[in-house]
């Protein structure tokens, strides 16, 4: 089968590897859809622990196909049914794990980051993946790329949490890339006020054309915007979908009264440690929140928003392409052209 190995920093090879084989308890999937992220990106670009040129690691953890084998122990899922994955497996033993918190494991696995991911055209899925509720059945009408989607998304959904969203609030988001959009999407299906800003005016208006819901803004003066935006009472919500320590720090002066913030994007760290004026938090009253990836709850939640309907991610998909055609790929969602790049098989 091929398959998208990194071997090494900015080595990133397609490679000819025997189909896998499974043993009892395991799934075998044939991928029909993998969509890159901004974690595949930099793996790329800084190498990533346990990928060398002695242990390629196959990248790839959003995605979708169809079970082409299945264990003689494997109970419920059958040859045929299109699934998808949420990809971090917990020990599910310690703590967190029993608190339905496998995605903080201190020994979480997932695949395309420690385990063979999913830019192949098969993936393995090991008997704890299987036991555990990992694998979902792709609900009615759902496409595999919308389904691979389903990761991302539940991420977003996982931050969206922490912010206690009412209808009628103000919120923005920082970041115009698949996740702000995605984003806007929850923070709009909740009854918010949207506002979306970025330093790209593409980026911006993909936005808006997928969003026509949602005002964009970019430009200098964000702060006197929000001002006549929330007639001087500021942000309820704030979002940073981004890389950037600027954005942080300067959410904080731009909220309300008991505002909440979600620091999604993760900063470099070169970049660190971030100054914020923790005063802004102490008189304001703000609760600043953090989160990282998400929980298989909220992973099965938001493939009900897809397929219900609520939240339409099919329009993030801007590009996709073969698995042949994979450096195309990387440095299109390096350069940050279009918004969702996805393998298709
Ligand atoms: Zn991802
Ligand atoms: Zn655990």
């Amino acid at each position: 089968m091929k398959a998208i190995q990194l071997f090494d920093k900015e080595d990133l090879r397609l490679v000819e590897l025997p189909k896998p084989t499974i043993q009892a308890d395991e799934i075998l999937v044939r991928v029909k859809a993998a969509a890159l992220c901004g974690t595949d990106v930099r793996m790329f670009k800084n190498g990533a622990a346990g990928a060398t040129a002695n242990h390629p690691l196959t990248l790839g953890h959003e995605f979708a196909g169809i079970i082409e084998e299945v264990g003689a122990q494997v109970e419920i899922y059958k040859v045929g049914m299109g699934v998808c994955l949420q990809p971090n497996i917990g020990c599910g033993v310690c703590a967190r794990c029993i608190g339905g918190q496998q995605h903080l494991c201190n020994d979480y696995r997932a695949f395309g980051i420690n385990l063979p991911g999913a830019f192949a055209e098969y993936v393995v899925i090991p008997e704890d993946a299987v036991k555990k509720g990992n694998v979902a059945i792709i609900p009615e009408g759902v496409s595999f790329a919308e389904a691979a989607i389903a990761e991302p998304l539940s991420c977003v959904y996982n931050g969206f949490l922490k912010c206690n969203v009412k209808p009628g609030e103000f919120a923005l988001v920082v970041g115009a890339g698949p996740i702000g959009i995605m984003h806007a999407m929850l923070l709009d299906m909740a009854g918010a006020i949207v506002i979306v800003t970025d330093l790209s005016a593409e980026r911006l208006s993909i936005c808006k054309t997928i969003m026509p819901s949602v005002e964009i803004y970019s430009g200098d003066h964000l702060k006197s915007f929000i001002n006549k935006k929330t007639e001087g009472r500021g942000l309820d919500i704030a979002v940073t979908a981004n890389p950037s320590p600027q954005a942080q720090t300067g959410v904080l002066e731009l909220m309300n009264y008991g505002g909440r913030i979600n620091f999604f994007g993760g900063v470099p760290k070169h970049l660190q440690p971030v100054p914020l004026d923790t005063n802004l938090i102490h008189y304001r009253e703000l609760i600043v929140t953090g989160s990282t990836r998400s929980s298989l709850q909220q992973y099965r939640r938001v493939l009900e928003f897809i397929s219900h309907g609520l939240v339409k991610v099919e329009a993030l998909v801007t590009h996709t392409y073969d698995l042949t055609d994979f450096k195309h790929a990387f440095d299109n969602a390096l350069q940050a052209q279009g918004i969702k790049h996805i393998f298709v098989f």
